[in-house]
């Protein structure tokens, strides 16, 4: 088996890769060619930690696997560790054995980013030029960073519930040469696209922050309890996710299902939309959502690319097992 290092991941994988993996994973999803199996997350009674599996076999790329981690909320203090710990295990779909284990870190942020960016791909509007940011941590640089490859965007602007965190997007804006600006969330208004990626536990968008046709890539939701919109705004719009299963059961589309504003059947499967099996956006006013909550597929899908491009510049270590 070969294993792919931490530390190689970042000058391994492009944006583009990761997106072009995502993209078609999404797609297999759909069509019902790949498939996720049911997650497993438990609080483990040690460090505070959250450990888990998100797995899945996706039949057209021969990815079969899991990624395995979590969160250590006592890492950065007491080691100087990141506190999201993950690795990614694949395996031959053809005999069962180990085929490899990938450094899960980065790729996470990746995955993540690639998702919103395929979501702007197939459900912004042609001409969105002002990009919102809500959330400026750790994963939110890189939403940025590859949202903006996406539309000729011409201004960031960014909220965040602690605005000191704020120069974290000015820096990325400032590096693609987009102007970039703190704004109110009422300001929200001016934005085309929004990506909201917090760790939020409460409503933060409101209705009367979105203007008409606006999509919103909403991917900080990705647990039971977290909520980035309203469920009246979600309800409103046309809303689009990764996996439905998890959108209405730990995406941010529960809240709006548990009140009873919407259901599983008014949510769209963004592959399905890839695949041309349902209508994206069907007008310049409708509201958009993608409810991105991060599927095992995606994980197993950019760590399979990075497998083969690691092997092809000699970096993948093979071992007997
Ligand atoms: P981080 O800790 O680096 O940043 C957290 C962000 O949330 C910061 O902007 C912070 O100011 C903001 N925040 C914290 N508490 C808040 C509150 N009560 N209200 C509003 N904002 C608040 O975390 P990160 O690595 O950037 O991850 C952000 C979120 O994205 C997390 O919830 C994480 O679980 C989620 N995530 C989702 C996926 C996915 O596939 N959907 C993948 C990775 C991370």
């Amino acid at each position: 088996m070969y294993i792919v290092p931490e530390h190689e991941i970042a000058t391994l994988l492009t944006r583009q890769a990761a997106f072009d993996a995502v993209e078609k994973v999404f797609a297999a999803m759909a069509s019902g060619e790949a498939y996720n199996f049911p997650v497993v997350r438990e609080a483990i009674g040690h460090e505070d930690a959250l450990y888990g599996f998100k797995g899945g076999f996706d039949r057209a790329g021969k990815a079969l696997g899991l990624k395995a981690g979590g969160y250590w909320p006592n890492n950065l203090e007491k080691r100087g560790l990141i506190n999201h710990q993950s690795t990614v295990f694949l395996f031959d779909p053809d005999t069962g054995k180990p085929h490899a284990m990938v450094g899960g870190n980065h790729l996470t942020a990746l995955r993540t980013a690639a998702a919103s960016s395929v979501s702007i791909r197939h459900l912004a509007r042609g001409d969105a030029k002002v990009l919102g940011m809500v959330g400026a941590g750790h994963q939110a640089t890189f939403q940025l960073r590859a949202a903006l490859e996406q539309r000729a965007f011409e201004k960031v602007i960014g909220w965040n519930l602690h605005p000191e965190m704020l120069a974290n997007l000015e820096k990325v804006a400032q590096e693609a040469g987009v102007g970039f600006e703190a704004v109110a969330l009422e300001e929200m208004r001016a934005a085309d696209v929004i990506i909201t990626i917090t760790s939020s536990f409460d409503t933060i968008l409101m209705p009367d922050h979105v203007s008409l046709g606006t999509h919103i890539a909403a991917m900080g939701t990705d647990t039971k309890g977290k909520q980035e919109l309203a469920p009246k705004l979600l309800a409103r719009a046309a809303v689009f996710t990764d996996e439905v299963a998890q959108s209405v059961s730990l995406g941010e589309a529960q809240h709006a299902v548990s009140q009873g504003l919407t259901e599983a059947g008014d949510i769209r499967e963004i592959g399905a939309v890839i695949n041309g099996q349902v209508a994206g956006r069907t007008d310049a006013d409708e509201i958009t959502v993608f409810d991105g909550t991060g599927v095992g597929l995606q994980d197993l899908a950019v760590a399979a690319a990075l497998v083969g491009l690691a092997i092809k510049k000699g970096v993948a270590i093979e071992v007997e097992i």
